[in-house]
């Protein structure tokens, strides 16, 4: 494992896809003011720790990227929280601590093949972070330095 790098600020509304409809809501993060972070890191998946203000910290896997398959032109940052919430927290301050990097961005030809490839990278990002290489950045206090 390398050094961890943070990524935070409000949840933003990103493209309403419908990707909570898919079982797969992502908290978007503008890129703004994060251009040099996201040139050192290339697009792809990653995980890590998420912390929202208000509610606490929890598993995250994200993408960061073009999202090959919906031809977006612009690059986003979406961590998947790994949690069931009652509500959405859209405007509250959330905050990233990325640990490990699954895979490249790559394109799918379906749909159901990309939601595959998604709960694929959760069940690796949900094992990895119960180890104690990764475990041990749920205390980071950057996390909760917000609340
Ligand atoms: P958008 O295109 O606006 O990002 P999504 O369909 O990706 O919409 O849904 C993301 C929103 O859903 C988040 O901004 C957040 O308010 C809410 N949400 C609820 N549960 C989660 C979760 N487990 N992980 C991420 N976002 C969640
Ligand atoms: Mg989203």
């Amino acid at each position: 494992p390398t050094e961890p790098w943070y990524i935070g600020g409000p949840v933003i509304k990103g493209f309403g896809r419908g990707s909570k409809v898919l079982g797969i809501p992502t908290a978007n993060l503008s890129t703004k003011g994060h251009w040099s972070l996201l040139s050192e890191h290339p697009s792809g998946v990653y995980f890590g720790w998420a912390g929202l203000s208000t509610r606490g910290v929890y598993k995250m896997v994200m993408s960061i990227g073009w999202n090959p398959y919906f031809n977006n032109t612009e690059k986003t940052i979406e961590p998947w929280l790994l949690h069931e919430f009652n509500e959405d927290f859209y405007g509250e301050e959330l905050r990233l601590v990325i640990v490990g990097y699954i895979r490249p961005e790559v394109n799918f030809p379906s749909l159901e093949s990309l939601i595959g490839k998604i709960q694929e990278d959760r069940r690796i990002a949900e094992r990895a972070l119960d180890l104690p290489v990764y475990s041990k950045h749920k205390d980071d206090p950057y996390l909760i330095s917000s609340l």
